[in-house]
């Protein structure tokens, strides 16, 4: 048993991150997919306007970290451009979000030293497991192309998106990450979006007692394995101070269609708080999810309490019994 703690990672004010969906095309159909081709459009953005948004999110005066993200962004076939692009740009980091497919020579056309993370989505420590959720020979593909991308010297992440359906074989997970050479571990909480909003979010989502008590532990533990594990705080106890990244932090998440969020649980509604037109950036009029993120309630997240108010449970004198905490509030374990 190890006795790593787990640190809050808070909002690092003046950071800025930029999680950009170049595309909305993939070559997968998991069944928890959160995009939503109705909101984000179906486009593929150009060559000219990658460099274009790339350009308009850098930021002199701050450090900007940026993910590309899909649909698969690999299907892209200027994402190699792209990445060497906002490298020149400056950007503080550059990450690349994939489903493991690794599309147009991947791993050929772009250098590990172009790219901070490569990271590679898995949702389970077999075929039998992961292939249920992300499809059949998802599995043996991602695998082997995570272990051709460490073996070229790329710095590999894994993000395993929790539910009901895998947390029994998250364990599973920390020998094989620590013998594949993965140097950061994700495990993310299935968001109630997209598909999983459509499919039963009961048939999917875990109750807080379900969270704590397994995923500290195998954090923990991939910890002890030398791998840095990073896992969402979801729940506050009463006394925990809440922050909404919205008002403290700077977190754009940008899709194909010109849409700009700032908070994702937002993404399944024409809430945005930004559009990119003409090549700016224009804060949008009307109802939008930036009215929100002032308000205080007991709960915690007021957009969680809007859309997933089953995420909560009150005592007999209808206080909270805890808060949820905003789906951005990471906590990390670090290896000693
Ligand atoms: S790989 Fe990602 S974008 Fe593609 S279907 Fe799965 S969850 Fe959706
Ligand atoms: S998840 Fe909640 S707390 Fe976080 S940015 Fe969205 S509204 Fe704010």
């Amino acid at each position: 048993m190890s006795h790593l703690q787990a640190r809050t990672v808070g909002f690092k004010r003046g950071e800025r991150n930029v999680f950009f969906h170049i595309l909305t095309a993939c070559n997968l159909s998991c069944s928890h997919c959160y995009i939503n081709p109705k909101e984000h459009g179906t486009g593929k953005l150009s060559r000219e306007k990658l460099e274009e948004w790339l350009t308009l999110f850098r930021c002199e005066n701050k450090d900007t970290n940026i993910i590309f993200l899909g649909g698969e962004p690999t299907m892209h076939p200027d994402l190699d451009h792209a990445i060497r692009y906002a490298k020149k740009l400056g950007y503080s980091s550059v990450t690349v979000d994939s489903n493991g497919f690794l599309f147009h020579d991947f791993l050929d056309k772009v250098k590990p030293a172009d790219l901070d993370f490569l990271s590679f989505s898995l949702d389970g420590p077999s075929p039998e497991v992961n292939d249920s959720i992300r499809g059949a020979g998802v599995f043996k593909t991602c695998t082997t192309n995570l272990q051709a991308a460490v073996a070229k010297g790329f710095n590999v992440s894994l993000i395993y998106t929790v539910s009901r359906h895998n947390i029994a074989y998250l364990h599973k997970m920390v020998p094989l990450l620590a013998g594949w050479g993965v140097k950061r571990f994700f495990i993310q909480v299935i968001g109630i979006r997209g598909k999983t909003a459509i499919n039963g979010a009961d048939k999917w989502q875990l109750t807080p007692e379900e969270w704590l008590e397994k995923i500290p532990q195998v954090a923990a533990e991939a910890a002890a394995h030398g791998i840095r594990t990073i896992f969402p705080k979801v729940f506050l106890e009463p006394e925990e101070k809440f922050e909404c990244a919205g008002r403290v932090a700077e977190n754009y998440f940008i899709f194909p269609n010109g849409r700009v969020y700032q908070c994702p649980l937002c993404e399944d509604y024409p809430v945005h708080g930004y559009r990119i037109e003409e090549n700016k950036l224009i804060a949008n009029s009307g109802f939008t999810e930036t009215k929100l993120f002032g308000l205080d309630i007991p709960e915690g997240c007021v957009i969680n309490k809007l859309l997933q108010p089953e995420n909560l449970s009150y005592g007999p004198q209808g206080k909270p019994l805890y808060k949820i905490s905003c789906c951005l509030l990471k906590q990390e374990m670090k290896p000693r």
